[in-house]
């Protein structure tokens, strides 16, 4: 009996201390694909796969090792496919998509003052915001993007509706010194955003941030205010910054100084802010950002269509300032595909630095994931196919005329691919689109609606 009894507590023990060979069960295996994981290592399988439990990846690897390691309830095969993680865009005013192609090719001040002002002044409300939110969402999910960060006007509702995409977002309520839609004064325009702060703090897909739109817009003491503000809930911050010429004009004939300078000087710059444009630096501009760690977000579109100028982003980055890639938002883009930023990107300062060298692909592609994930200093959980982080991937077909052959797949996905070559999108583990289906928005409905708003912007800018 007592030999039994121990040599059964033997064998038991043998079998807990065994490798099991019964696989592990997990949500969704994406199997057979080519796997660019943006890294540390630059590590990329050629047939690999993602094994996903819940909201985070669980292991990135070979598609045999995978395939023994694990069972999946969903599968997905991408054979002919990459998969990658998803693309982080760093600036934008989604519901601008509503102004897409309203008025092109002016000064922008002609553009601002005949079009976008009266535009915004007439039909922005609440649900004008959440029409055309919608309308992006269902653009960027189309196309790539699984974090989008924002800056804009009745940010709460745009939270919500990016929430129930299931989109991942940094989003900024505006903070301006003049009276806009949703604030008639800044003081109510904190206010809105301290609410906006509380309401969504610690949320899975939402980061609240504060967006004080630039430093032209807004008095020092409302600059310095915000400052406090995102100081007490460890929030984000978003500004336009150096966009154009005419900025920092005024900013050393005001200020005597340019405007990072003078954002500097009155202690604005602190943790966990983001820079958009930062087009008209100078040297010493560049050692204040990458001193105070600000983040900047390179939106190369925007700035060619404008006109605003090339931002140094070469000079940027060597000086270690963490610069990811945006579109800004469509109204001067036009549209919200961030493959086309990634080449834009790549050639604009290939041409301005007389450099092929100047921006490679593999560079382009980390501004556009992880990169930018470090500018929004999400980098722990976003930005890479890494176990534990968080399940932001994208499946990009690669078998079409126009990908064929393919020698390197890091150039095809900066020089070759668009963002209609994005089959599947999965954000914190759910399947936002599969196989060119999406799943969260309704298309018919989201575009019929974009289009009755666009009568009453029509209206809105009729002579
Ligand atoms: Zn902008």
């Amino acid at each position: 009996m007592r030999i039994q009894a121990g040599a059964l507590a033997l064998t038991l023990a043998a079998i807990a201390a065994a490798p099991s060979n019964q696989p592990e069960t997990v949500d969704l295996i994406v199997y057979n694909a080519i796997v660019v994981t943006m890294d540390s290592g630059g590590r990329v399988l050629p047939r690999g796969a993602v094994a996903i439990r819940g909201n985070r990846i669980v292991a990135v690897e070979p598609a045999e090792a995978i395939a023994s390691a694990f069972t999946a309830r969903d599968t997905i095969d991408a054979g002919g496919q990459i998969v990658m993680p998803g693309l982080v865009n760093t600036h934008t005013h989604a519901p601008m998509v509503l102004y897409r192609g309203l008025a092109d090719d002016l000064t922008l001040m002609e553009w601002l003052e005949k079009y976008m002002f009266p535009a915004e002044a007439k039909t922005l409300t609440p649900e004008f915001v959440r029409a055309g939110t919608r309308l992006a969402a269902l653009e960027m999910i189309q196309s790539g993007t699984t974090t989008y960060t924002d800056m804009y006007y009745f940010e709460e509702e745009i939270a919500r509706v990016t929430r129930d995409a299931g989109l991942r977002g940094v989003l900024g309520q505006t903070v301006i010194q003049f009276p806009v839609a949703d604030a008639r004064t800044p003081q109510q325009a904190l206010a809105r955003a301290e609410a906006f702060l509380e309401e969504f703090a610690g949320d899975e897909l939402i980061t609240p941030a504060i967006a004080p739109h630039a430093m032209y817009t807004l008095d020092r003491v409302t600059l310095r205010t915000v400052r406090a503000l995102a100081d007490t809930h460890k929030a984000q911050v978003l500004i336009h910054l150096a966009e154009t010429a005419d900025e920092s004009k005024t900013s050393e004939t005001q200020h005597r100084m340019s405007p990072t300078r003078y954002l500097d000087s009155i202690g604005f710059w602190g943790p966990r802010t983001l820079a958009a444009h930062a087009v008209w630096l100078s040297a010493a501009d560049i050692q204040i950002l990458a001193k105070r760690k600000i983040g900047v977000s390179h939106n190369p579109e925007s700035n060619m269509k404008l006109a605003s100028g090339t931002a140094k982003v070469p000079a940027l980055r060597r000086a270690g300032v963490r610069v990811g890639l945006g579109t800004d938002g469509a109204a001067s883009n036009n549209d919200l595909d961030m493959f086309e930023a990634m080449r834009q990107a790549a050639f604009l300062h290939k041409l301005t630095t007389g450099d092929p060298r100047a921006m490679p692909a593999g560079t382009a592609l980390a501004m556009a994931t992880i990169e930018g994930a470090r500018a929004l200093q999400m980098d722990d959980r976003i930005g890479s196919l890494e176990a534990g982080k968080r399940a932001d991937l994208i499946v990009v077909s690669m078998a079409g005329a126009r990908q064929t052959p393919m020698y390197d797949p890091m150039s095809h996905l900066v020089y070759v691919a668009r963002g209609d070559d994005v089959k599947t999108t999965i954000v914190n583990g759910r399947i936002l689109m599969r196989d060119r289906q999406v799943l969260t928005l309704n298309e018919g409905d989201v575009i019929r609606e974009a289009n009755g708003m666009a009568v009453r912007v029509r209206e809105a800018v009729a002579k």
